[in-house]
């Protein structure tokens, strides 16, 4: 796909780049750029054409009141990260594997399909007209979001004929902020953020907005994240609001919970399952219910519980609060698997390691 290209006149002076890059955080600064593609749908109001592909400067968007992702969430979305490697080119990990993520989950939601490869040229075109934003401290990179969302003005219920794909940009430190501290994890059982036949295993933003309630009280409950279990199977554990969770079990086996159609497939996840087994470790994918965490923790049959997904990569859990009942300890050092597969993680990432399974993309 051809992009036409026009640049900012409204850049950000290399002063202001330089004060948000000294201190990132995460998504509160956007780079200079946007990318975009629009669909219209054809006569049958199903198939359809994508064009006028292009980077423009970042900014509001003109929408429509009655466009339908305002009213019934037609949405969905992505997340990537483009790292600097120290010769200072551009990679980002595994983007093919996003772009069909993508398409499944538009397929969830009743929006079009992409072209794999217009995907990634949209990152491309992004990072190179951004590359000064590619931040090149440890840890550090550029959080990409890809998102799709239907901006026909109409207030009947059916799929939008009119859908826009954009991609925004914003350099990103660590996650969770400073050193990797375990994090306390909150179980919901007030709230499910997906259900059989539901959105679950889509990346859509619904998903998101169902989860904050539960977020809130997982705040409330001094917790950093809550975890989502399935009431109707056994209490069994699903996922975070945004991370896959994994259990270093005694013996080194590596246990993380089946894909079922309620549990989001992570880019992360898949690569922690194939290093895991190229280290020899047993992996299985399964149901692992809260009583067995339980018991778990207290025999020691479980020696490390983790969190991953492209924003925190890997992260330790500490304690898991069920109510009264807290399960674990929040000061656990890291264990030393969830460590080592961290590193290599990270690694490949940034490119200090190895990248045998062909994952790195170049794109600036
Ligand atoms: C994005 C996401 C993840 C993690 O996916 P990655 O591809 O590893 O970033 C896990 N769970 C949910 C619900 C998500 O939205």
């Amino acid at each position: 796909m051809e992009f036409t290209e026009e640049l900012s006149h409204q850049r950000k002076s290399d002063q202001d780049r330089a004060a948000i890059l000294a201190n990132p955080g995460f998504g509160d600064f956007f780079t200079d750029h946007t990318a975009v593609i629009d669909w219209t749908a054809s006569e049958d109001g199903v198939t359809g054409t994508w064009d006028n592909a292009r980077i423009e400067p970042y900014g509001p968007i003109s929408l429509d009141p009655a466009a339908s992702v305002l009213h019934y969430g037609q949405e969905i979305f992505e997340g990537l990260k483009a790292y600097r490697h120290a010769d200072g080119t551009v990679w980002t990990f595994r983007p093919y594997a996003n772009a069909a993520r993508l398409n499944r989950s538009a397929e969830r939601l009743a929006l079009p399909q992409l072209d794999e490869d217009a995907f990634v040229e949209s990152l491309r075109r992004l990072v190179k007209a951004d590359v000064q934003w590619v931040p090149s401290g440890e840890g550090e990179a550029l959080y990409l979001r890809p998102f799709m969302i239907a901006t026909e003005a109409f207030l009947g219920v059916r799929a939008a004929r009119e859908v826009s794909y954009r991609v925004i940009a914003s350099p990103a430190g660590n996650y969770f902020g400073g050193e990797l501290k375990p994090v306390g994890i909150w179980v919901s059982h007030n709230y499910a953020r997906a259900g059989r036949g539901g959105t679950g295993a889509a990346k859509c933003g619904g998903n998101y907005a169902a989860s904050l309630v539960a977020q809130l009280e997982a705040e409330q409950n001094g917790c950093k994240q809550v975890l989502f279990l399935d009431p109707f199977n056994d209490e069994a554990v699903e996922e975070l609001g945004g991370m896959n969770v994994f259990f270093v079990m005694k013996g080194g086996k590596l246990v993380t919970p089946r894909l079922t159609g309620t549990i989001l497939e992570g880019v992360t996840r898949s690569s922690i399952i194939q290093l895991a087994k190229d280290r020899g470790m047993d992996v299985e994918e399964r149901t692992i219910a809260l009583g067995e965490w339980r018991e778990g923790i207290a025999n020691g049959d479980i020696e490390e519980v983790f969190a991953c997904g492209t924003a925190a990569v890997i992260t330790p859990i500490g304690v898991l609060k069920n109510g009264e009942e807290h399960i674990g300890d929040p000061e656990a050092p890291a264990g030393e698997v969830t460590m080592a597969l961290r590193t290599e993680l990270l690694g490949i990432q940034t490119g200090v390691v190895a990248d045998r399974h062909g994952w790195l993309e170049r794109l600036a």
